[in-house]
């Protein structure tokens, strides 16, 4: 079996991305090839992190591998936290910090409007290919639902009434941008011979 690295050591997104491969390649994470430092991730756009964290284990470790980057774009706030919704309260990288900042910089503001989005970067054989997945909502005043992480609480995907912290993670992934840039990589790679 083909084996691809997943620049990442997060169990839940490697388990997920391995059982949609169906069996047709290996995944292994960071760990798994000796690769124990942080990645190099200093762009201000997602498909450039994701570029630079894929391109640095392809050079290093020379295997195929894809590495991905997430973020929540707020209109109102011209984009942001975007490439930095980790640490947007700041470098200890609480969920919960986060989420009030982005509702006190919103407050009073009607417009609610936000997506998230994620960039995937794979390469292979030493080819690079980009894969990304975005979905469109609003950002509520209150928090709401406790399930899944992040901004989870606080985002409503457009035509529907709960936020992404109050659905299954069945439901969240049928429409969520990591779902959605993931189904593209994962259609890509079922092609490769
Ligand atoms: P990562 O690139 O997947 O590590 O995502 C970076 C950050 O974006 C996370 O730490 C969260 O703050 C935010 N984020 C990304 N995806 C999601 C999501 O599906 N729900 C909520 N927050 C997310």
């Amino acid at each position: 079996m083909k084996r691809i690295c997943f620049a990442t050591n997060n169990k839940n997104k490697i388990a997920e991305v391995s059982q949609m491969l169906e069996g047709k390649y290996e995944l292994v994470s960071l760990e798994e090839i000796g690769c124990t430092e942080e990645l190099p991730e200093e762009h201000d756009t997602m498909k450039a992190n994701s570029h630079q964290k894929a391109a640095y284990v392809w050079q290093k470790y020379n295997i195929n591998c894809f590495a991905d980057d997430s973020g929540l774009e707020v209109d109102a706030l011209g984009g942001a936290p975007g490439v930095y919704s980790a640490r947007y309260a700041g470098p200890q990288r609480s969920d919960s910090d986060n989420i009030n900042l982005l509702l006190q910089n919103l407050e009073g503001n009607e417009n609610r409007k936000a997506n998230f989005r994620t960039s995937i970067t794979l390469i292979l054989n030493g080819q690079e290919h980009q894969f990304e997945g975005t979905v469109d909502g609003s950002i509520t005043t209150a928090w709401k639902g406790n399930k899944g992480f992040g901004y989870d609480p606080v985002f409503v995907p457009a035509g529907y009434e709960q936020t992404f912290a109050e659905m299954s993670s069945e439901q969240k992934n049928a429409i969520s941008h990591r779902g959605r840039a993931v189904r593209k990589l994962v259609d890509f790679l079922k092609t490769q011979g």
